[in-house]
């Protein structure tokens, strides 16, 4: 046994703990890695369910909001066949005026997704993986979903108490026109009745103005007279507040100003949606304006 590698104890039949593993043969210092110990696999980061997921589909406010939504669209709409109103509350884009109810028969038109529907199965999904809404799998959604979606609360008896009143409930819905049979059965399969493609049904590729709801509505506006309407997003009211780009502000400022202004609660009828849309989309400027910057005072200036 020779040489200057030699290490403290080789030769002797010491133990050399744990992390270098010796090659005897010349007891010299090559010096390998030993495995490491097994050890269980690092646990995968739990998903954490996004905030807005839990007070929309999970908590009572979220519930309630929704149940006195749809209550307070129930009275409106029944007084409403009462009267008889003389217009629609749909707008006829082309005027600026609401069209006209002659004596078309009573309806009130829903979006379908987050105010018809819970979609509960595609967002548990996206939180579940951390991923962003994508368009392949909402469509297998859409296509396979029948079951799993379920009524918004108060949606049941809303639909029932305007049936009873002779008032039609109608869908109109980006969802596509080419999974129709999908959707159909998934808002019967909700409780929610019959809605029928192209009669109490309306899809994005009826006609061809994508996902624009104006003509869609014009359509409906055109058999019916609308007593009531309802959705999660401006666009399901007039496309012309569609507008994603623009800031929180200007978008609030739009869809407040008169003569809209009088509407919301008074025949149009807004479901809050925290989960997704382009209410959402505010940045820090946006959504805390500058005059009512504070600070802790241990912190001045530190952001
Ligand atoms: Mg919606």
């Amino acid at each position: 046994m020779t040489g200057a590698n030699l290490l403290p104890g080789c030769g002797r039949t010491k133990a050399i703990a744990v992390l270098a593993a010796l090659s005897l043969s010349a007891c010299t210092m090559t010096v390998v890695e030993a495995p490491a110990a097994p050890t269980a696999p690092a646990a995968a980061a739990v998903p954490s369910v996004p905030m807005g997921q839990q007070w929309l589909y999970g908590s009572a406010e979220g519930a309630i909001s929704i149940r006195q939504t749809y209550a307070q669209l129930t009275s409106y709409a029944l007084a409403k066949a009462k009267a008889r109103p003389a217009d629609s509350v749909i707008i006829d884009e082309a005027t600026g005026k609401p069209f006209a109810c002659g004596n078309k028969p009573l309806a009130a038109v829903f979006d379908a997704d987050e105010t018809l529907i819970w979609n509960i199965g595609p967002m548990r999904w996206f939180a579940l993986t951390g991923s962003e809404f994508d368009a392949k799998t909402w469509d297998q959604w859409e296509k396979t979903g029948t079951g799993k979606a379920a009524a918004m609360p108060g949606a049941l008896e809303a639909m029932a108490a305007l049936r009873a009143a002779g008032i039609t409930p109608i869908a109109n819905t980006n969802r596509s026109a080419t999974n129709a049979a999908g959707s159909e059965q998934t808002l019967a399969a909700a409780g929610l009745g019959e809605f029928k493609h192209g009669e109490t049904l309306f899809l994005m590729g009826d006609d061809a103005t994508g996902s624009s709801k104006d003509q869609r509505r014009a359509t409906i506006a055109s058999r019916w007279c609308v007593v009531a309407m309802a959705g999660d997003q401006l666009g399901d009211f007039r496309n012309a507040f569609n507008k994603p780009e623009a800031p929180p502000l200007a978008r609030r400022t739009m869809a407040t100003a008169a003569p809209f202004d009088g509407l919301w609660g008074n025949g149009w009828f807004l479901f809050a949606n925290p989960v997704y849309g382009p209410s959402i989309r505010g940045g820090f400027d946006d959504i805390f304006p500058p005059e009512t910057r504070w600070e802790p005072q241990d912190q001045q200036g530190a952001r």
